[in-house]
């Protein structure tokens, strides 16, 4: 079933509001062929609902010849992946877990959910 595009867009904003994984952060990769394994999060793309993880989905890309006579050549960089393929790694704790928000005085913290500490 395909849903309507407003709707697509709907829940797409409702995901942004909800991306809690940030820059930095370290993260379990749960699915895909990169599945297992822990790294840190290089970039995130909130409105894409992407991160970009250090040494994760790599992709190899053809570098053409800047100069004449210089040669070619393939690279190897990692592409983003979507939020939802991995889990937050709590440094706390060292634990896959979610994350929540806690508000005090306005300000806004993330917290762990199963130690319930800040992050
Ligand atoms: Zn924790």
């Amino acid at each position: 079933m395909k849903l309507p595009r407003w709707l697509q867009n709907y829940c797409r904003n409702q995901r942004f509001i909800n991306m809690k994984i940030k820059k930095g952060d370290n993260v379990l990769v749960i699915s895909g062929k990169d599945k297992g394994r822990t790294a840190k999060v290089m970039k995130a793309f909130p409105k894409e609902m992407g991160i970009l993880v250090e040494g994760i989905n790599m992709k190899s890309k053809h570098v053409r010849a800047k100069r004449q006579g210089e040669q070619g050549q393939v690279v190897k960089i990692s592409a983003p992946i979507d939020v939802s393929d991995v889990k937050f790694l709590c440094p706390k704790c060292g634990k896959a877990t979610r994350l929540g928000y806690k508000v005090e005085e306005n300000k806004k913290f993330r917290i762990c959910k199963k130690c319930k500490s800040e992050v």
